[in-house]
């Protein structure tokens, strides 16, 4: 089996005898997966907050141990010579929302976000990529032509006849609204504080296109607080300048390797001088920045995706990184209105992120918060659009996330990732707020 990913770090993962049952074919990825050591800690009851598909669904398979299982008889030779297009294999996997709850709470730390990407990698040579896979993974691309593409969403939106058509068509659930574009992307404004030390703000995809008052809103504090901010640019030797840089998420979590290579590649090859002169990039969505950390060190892309890893912070953490060496000059007022409900971006939680944005919250005089005791809200990316997700997507959420919105009517609401935002808009009416947006309303 040739892998997609780059799995030699995994070489030397793993917990005493965790490596007794490594699988006859697969090499480090294998080994990755024997990281499992069957004692179905991640099935216990109570149920803990680890596995959303596990604690929606009630049954062993869905849960990471249970999709190992699979994933061990698939490489030891027992699911055929086609392992990765078995069905038995797909029906494992197919709930697994890549949450990296495992990651952080099995003792072994299963990554089975990662090991889905090789998976879905796999499947995908095997039997093709899907139609849909393919569509929502070029996003970024397809947002090149956003007022055609906003057009579209806009009126799919408003019209039944054409969501019943994507459905159809797609499998994208007639059920849900997609996100719109907004009517202009983000367009960065003049760096100020000339003399100011620089930090680079990177706009993702989802931030550039969805919400650009986020952007907006990170720029102008980062900038009150004394820094010259500038903005990612793609490099000369480019051969798509004019394509804006995006991290290559919506293409790696949907095991479409090669391209998240390319786009990685493109970000590395515009940040090579930052990264030499060492410049902090910070970026806005978690499931870019994290991925830029965790995942992107599996593309086998050598020493920049290293030193990037070391240099890409998120906003809360930048914030609470330079108030703890005392560099920011940030005055912030009290906010009117009473207690904000927090939902920490899984992967925050998953990589202790959480502890920043808790700290930053702080910094607001007499903030009321309280931090949402819940695992993935179930949208994950594109997962909880698909017409056959839609269902248990809902599900994953009404655990514990949506329940608690609820019983806070008055309160306001912060999700710094987009696809939170949006199920917590679906699924509770109530439209949440990224962090840099409060910090902003909160500037003196
Ligand atoms: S995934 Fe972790 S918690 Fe679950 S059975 Fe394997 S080792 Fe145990
Ligand atoms: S990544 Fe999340 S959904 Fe997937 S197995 Fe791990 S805990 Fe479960």
């Amino acid at each position: 089996m040739k892998h997609q990913l780059d799995w030699s770090s995994y070489e030397t993962a793993g917990q005493g005898d965790a490596y007794a049952g490594i699988p006859a074919s697969g090499g480090d990825f294998a080994k990755a997966v024997a990281v499992c050591i069957n004692d179905r800690l991640c099935q216990r009851k109570p149920k803990g907050v680890m596995c959303p598909s596990f604690r929606a669904t009630d049954a062993p398979g869905q849960s990471p141990g249970g999709r190992v299982l699979l994933l061990k008889a698939a490489l030891n030779g027992e699911l055929g010579d086609a392992p990765f297009g078995d069905e038995r294999l797909a029906a494992a996997m197919d709930l697994c929302v890549g949450c990296k709850g495992c990651k952080r709470e099995c003792a072994n730390q299963v990554d089975m976000a990662a090991i889905k990407i090789e998976y879905q990698a796999q499947r995908n040579l095997a039997l093709g990529t899907p139609r849909r896979d393919r569509l929502f993974a070029s996003l970024p691309r397809l947002l090149n032509h956003r007022q055609i593409l906003r057009q579209l969403v806009r009126l799919r939106n408003r019209l039944p006849l054409l969501a019943s058509l994507g459905e159809r068509w797609l499998g994208i659930s007639a059920r849900r609204r997609l996100p719109e574009p907004s009517p202009q992307a983000y367009r960065a404004p003049v760096a100020s504080n000339p003399d100011g030390r620089e930090v680079i703000l990177f706009v993702d995809t989802f931030a550039r296109h969805f919400d650009p008052a986020i952007a907006q809103a990170a720029h102008t504090v980062l900038t009150a607080a004394g820094y010259r901010v500038t903005s990612l640019a793609p490099s000369t030797d480019d051969s798509q300048p004019a394509r804006p840089l995006c991290c290559g998420r919506t293409y790696l979590s949907l095991g479409q390797v090669e391209a998240a290579r390319a786009e990685a590649s493109r970000m590395h090859a515009a940040l090579r001088p930052a990264l030499e002169a060492g410049i902090p990039i910070v970026g806005l969505e978690p499931s870019c920045i994290l991925s830029l950390r965790d995942d992107h060190l599996k593309l086998g892309l050598g020493s920049d995706a290293e030193k990037l890893a070391k240099q890409v912070y998120l906003f809360e953490e930048f914030i609470a990184r330079e108030h703890d060496r005392k560099h920011l000059q940030l005055e912030l007022k009290p906010l009117p209105g009473g207690k904000t409900l927090v939902h920490g971006h899984c992967h925050q939680k998953a990589v202790g992120a959480m502890k920043s944005l808790r700290k930053v919250l702080r910094l607001i005089p007499d903030f009321e918060f309280e931090f949402i005791e819940s695992s993935c809200c179930g949208m994950a990316g594109s997962f909880g659009l698909d017409a056959e997700h839609r269902d248990i997507s809902l599900q994953m959420a009404e655990l514990d996330l949506l329940p608690a919105v609820r019983r806070a009517p008055d309160a306001s609401v912060l999700a710094n990732g987009f696809s939170c935002r949006h199920q917590i808009l679906e699924g509770a009416g109530r439209q949440a707020q990224h962090v840099a947006i409060l910090l902003e309303r909160a500037l003196a």
